[in-house]
């Protein structure tokens, strides 16, 4: 396999619920860093694993629909006053932890990149590019890391 990694940050606030108790049950923000390892199993004829074009674009549509905003994982009262007041939110099926984001951002950007290959007419398939990993820092000396298990 051959890989590249690309390393996008973003802004964004959340809280944790389903049974936590700890000091983050309460809203706080983080700048947010992810590295997303894509791999190949052969370059194409141009020498990528994939165009980083099309990566940044995958990326950022993702990114498009959480940075600056506030993550949440059921419908609040805090969740319709923000929107109230014209704030975005994120409502996600899991506690907003960066585990759980991690393991969720890798499957969205998977898809994303089978999407956004056949848009771009860029092919995936036979090289059988993916990402391969996730890793999503909420500060600079604790992360997660979601890896894709079907090797
Ligand atoms: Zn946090």
């Amino acid at each position: 396999m051959i890989y590249v990694t690309k390393r996008v940050k973003w802004a964004m606030s959340h809280r944790l619920g389903r049974g936590y108790s700890g000091s983050c049950t309460n809203l706080h923000g983080h700048e947010y860093y992810a590295d997303i390892k894509v791999g190949a199993k052969m370059l194409n004829q141009q020498g990528m694993v994939v165009d980083f074009k099309l990566l940044k674009d995958v990326i950022g549509s993702f990114l498009d629909f959480i940075d600056h905003a506030m993550m949440d994982s059921e419908d609040t009262q805090l969740k319709k006053v923000l929107e109230t007041i014209g704030s975005k939110t994120k409502t996600v099926p899991f506690n907003p932890t960066a585990e759980n984001m991690a393991q969720w951002m890798l499957d969205e950007l998977n898809a994303g990149l089978v999407e956004f290959g056949r848009l771009y007419d860029f092919s995936l398939e036979p090289r059988e590019v993916k990402v391969v990993s996730v890793k999503i820092y909420e500060t600079a000396t604790s992360w997660a890391e979601a890896v894709t298990d079907d090797k």
